[in-house]
């Protein structure tokens, strides 16, 4: 593999539409944050917790998955993407889906970040299985394991790639970004004494 070849994970991609600067911090400038920030990485927080709602194949047979693979990491060239899914399912209409677990409670609806994270799972899963990913599930330990699933179309598929393609311009000319439109966002951000208006 090209040494130079760079990848970047689907928390990355999370935290350029948080703000586009972040790219640049961490990948142009190699500044790393102080802190893995907020929501983020909402899971870990109780891995044993988590690994007891996992164990339980119940969930598994309500979605009707025909085989399961866990901690599954996956990268493409293509996409120039890694990541680590937490359960790829093979589906028994031959399709195959992401399953993560949030240990998180169930809000009533599925963030745009998260939404995200589960299109870009998507394009890893199809390249590597060679099966088609038309939805997601996402399964929220803090409200009794409840279950949730996300359609996801050609179209979330093509914006994803979009969002990719705008990251790696950043990097690969070395472009500042323009700073996020929420300015409500900068008051705790890590990179606020670095950053110029
Ligand atoms: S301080 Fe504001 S503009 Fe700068 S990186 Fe942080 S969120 Fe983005």
């Amino acid at each position: 593999m090209d040494q130079g070849f760079q990848f970047i994970t689907p928390s990355e991609v999370i935290e350029y539409m948080f703000c586009p600067r972040f790219v640049y911090y961490l990948n142009v400038l190699k500044i790393s944050q102080f802190e893995h920030r907020r929501t983020l990485v909402n899971k870990g927080r109780d891995i044993h917790k988590l690994k007891l709602v996992r164990n339980k194949d119940y969930l598994r047979s309500k979605i009707g998955a025909i085989e399961k693979f866990n901690d599954v990491y996956l990268s493409s060239e293509i996409l120039r993407l890694v990541g680590r899914i937490d359960e790829v399912l093979i589906l028994s209409d031959g399709t195959a889906a992401p399953l993560d677990y949030k240990y998180a409670y169930w809000e009533n609806r599925i963030y745009k970040t998260l939404r995200t994270q589960q299109v870009l799972y998507a394009l890893l899963i199809e390249e590597h299985f060679q099966k088609p990913v038309d939805k997601a599930f996402i399964v929220y330990v803090r409200s009794n394991n409840h279950l949730e699933s996300m359609p996801i179309t050609s179209e979330h598929k093509k914006k994803a790639i979009n969002i990719l393609d705008e990251i790696f311009e950043i990097i690969s000319l070395s472009l500042y970004p323009k700073a996020t439109k929420t300015i409500a966002k900068c008051s705790d951000c890590t990179y606020r004494n670095l950053c110029v208006s």
